[in-house]
C-alpha cells in the first residue's frame, strides 16, 4: 500500500462503473448524460474512466480544466458550464466545443472569437427556471434567440436550466416540461434542431429512476450521482453504485490520552471563533497531519468504528480515538470517505497527493 499522507486513494474503476450504471439507466428513457469533472479539477485519468463509462460529452466549470482535458486528446465534445466571462472569450472558442450562456453581449464577443479562430463554437441558452442562479427569463427565451441566431460562428444547439444550486430549487416534471415546451416552441418558430434540452444535475436522477423526467429531456449533466454514487435531493446512494470511490487517508502525528475541554481562559480559535466542547472527561486524542486549508471536515465520515471527529484547525485534525478497538499508533493512517465538499477541497489542494489505482 502507497504511505504518502495525506492522500486520496481514486478508485478509476469504481467510478468506470457508476458512469456505466448512470449512462444505461439515462439511455432508457432516451436520455444522454454529460460528465461533469469540476469536483475532480479534471485530472484526465478520471475523464478516461467516465469516457469508458459511456458519457456523451465532457463538462467543467473551469476554463484550466478544460484545457487540461483538450489537450489530453478525448474525442468528446468539452463544455463549459460557468457562463464563459468576456474576457476569457478567446480561451472559452479555444477549449469549449459548447457553452452555457445567457447574455447577448458574452455570445457577440465568442462569435467574434470564433470567427477569428474559424471554428463553429456551440451555445446552449440557459433559462431560469426559479432556482435564482443564471438564466434568461423564459419569456424572453424567443427574443433571445433571435439576436443569437444570426451571430457568424455561433451554433445554438440547445436549451436548459440549472437546478438545486444556489436556491434549492427540484427539477420536477412541471419545471422540465416547461422547457421541454419552450425547446418545441423555438424549434417552430426558428427551424432549429435544438438536439439538447438540458434538464440540470444530479438533483434530477431520483426523478430519472422514478421514471419522471418528461420526455423531450435529452440530457443531464452528472457530477455527484458519477463521482460520489449519490443523487443530491435527498443524497441517498444510487442503486448499483459504489460511494467509496475516493478515500482520503491521513497519518497521526501525535496520540495521547489529555482532557477534552481547554484549560485556560478562552477566546478565539484560529478562525476567529469561540469555540465551545463537551466535556468528555479525559480521551485519547489523536492529531492528524490534515486541517481545513485541505479538506472540509464537516464532510467526512471515519471508515472504521471508535473514531470520532472533534475538529480541526488550518492543519490540524483532531480525533477521539478512545472507543476504538485498534491498537493505534503514531504513524497510522486513518481513513475516511468524502462528501462533495470535502471532495471538491482535497482535490483542490496541493497538499494532498492523489492516487490513482486501476
Ligand atoms: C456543477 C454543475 C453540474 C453538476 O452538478 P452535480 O450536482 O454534481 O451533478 C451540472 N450543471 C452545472 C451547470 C453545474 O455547474
Amino acid at each position: 500500500m502507497m504511505r504518502v499522507n495525506p492522500r486520496v486513494d481514486i478508485y478509476l474503476d469504481k467510478i468506470f462503473h457508476n458512469a456505466k450504471v448512470i449512462v444505461k439507466s439515462a439511455a432508457k428513457h432516451n436520455i444522454e448524460i454529460t460528465g461533469v469533472t469540476k469536483v475532480y479539477t479534471g485530472l484526465p485519468q478520471i475523464v478516461a474512466a467516465e469516457v469508458k463509462g459511456g458519457i456523451a460529452r465532457i463538462a467543467d466549470s473551469r476554463l484550466e480544466n478544460l484545457r487540461q482535458i483538450k489537450e489530453a486528446g478525448f474525442a468528446k465534445d468539452t463544455l463549459l458550464l460557468r457562463l464563459p466571462a468576456i474576457s476569457q472569450a478567446e480561451e472559452t472558442v479555444c477549449y469549449a466545443d459548447i457553452s452555457l450562456n445567457s447574455e447577448e453581449d458574452t455570445v457577440k464577443a465568442l462569435s467574434h472569437e470564433a470567427v477569428v479562430q474559424n471554428k463553429v463554437h456551440k451555445i446552449i441558452i440557459m433559462v431560469e427556471m426559479g432556482d435564482l442562479r443564471e438564466g434568461v427569463l423564459p419569456e424572453d427565451v424567443p427574443q433571445t434567440v433571435e439576436k443569437l441566431i444570426t451571430m457568424p460562428n455561433i451554433e445554438i444547439v440547445g436549451i436548459g436550466a440549472n437546478f438545486s444550486c444556489y436556491g434549492g430549487v427540484v427539477p420536477t416534471p412541471d419545471k422540465l416540461s416547461r422547457i421541454v415546451e419552450l425547446a418545441g416552441e423555438i424549434r417552430n418558430k426558428f427551424g432549429l434542431e435544438l438536439p439538447i434540452v438540458h434538464g440540470g444535475n444530479s438533483s434530477a436522477l431520483k426523478f430519472l429512476f422514478e421514471g419522471q423526467v418528461p420526455q423531450g429531456i435529452t440530457n443531464l449533466s452528472i457530477g455527484e450521482g458519477i463521482v460520489l454514487g449519490r443523487e443530491t435531493i435527498d443524497r441517498q446512494p444510487i442503486e448499483g453504485t459504489y460511494q467509496d470511490t475516493f478515500v482520503l487517508s491521513a497519518e497521526i502525528i501525535e496520540l495521547k490520552v489529555k482532557d477534552s475541554v481547554p484549560n485556560g481562559v478562552i477566546s478565539q480559535d484560529a478562525f476567529g471563533n469561540i469555540p465551545v466542547f463537551e466535556d468528555r472527561g479525559r480521551i485519547k486524542r489523536a492529531i492528524l497531519a490534515i486541517g481545513r486549508q485541505d479538506v472540509d471536515i464537516e464532510n467526512i465520515i471515519p471508515m472504521e468504528s471508535g473514531v470520532d471527529i472533534l475538529g480541526a484547525s488550518s492543519d490540524h485534525l483532531l480525533l477521539d480515538v478512545t472507543k476504538s478497538n485498534r491498537d493505534l499508533k503514531v504513524g497510522d493512517e486513518i481513513h475516511f470517505t468524502l462528501g462533495y465538499g470535502a471532495l471538491l477541497k482535497l482535490m483542490t489542494s496541493k497538499y494532498v497527493y492523489k492516487n490513482f489505482i486501476e
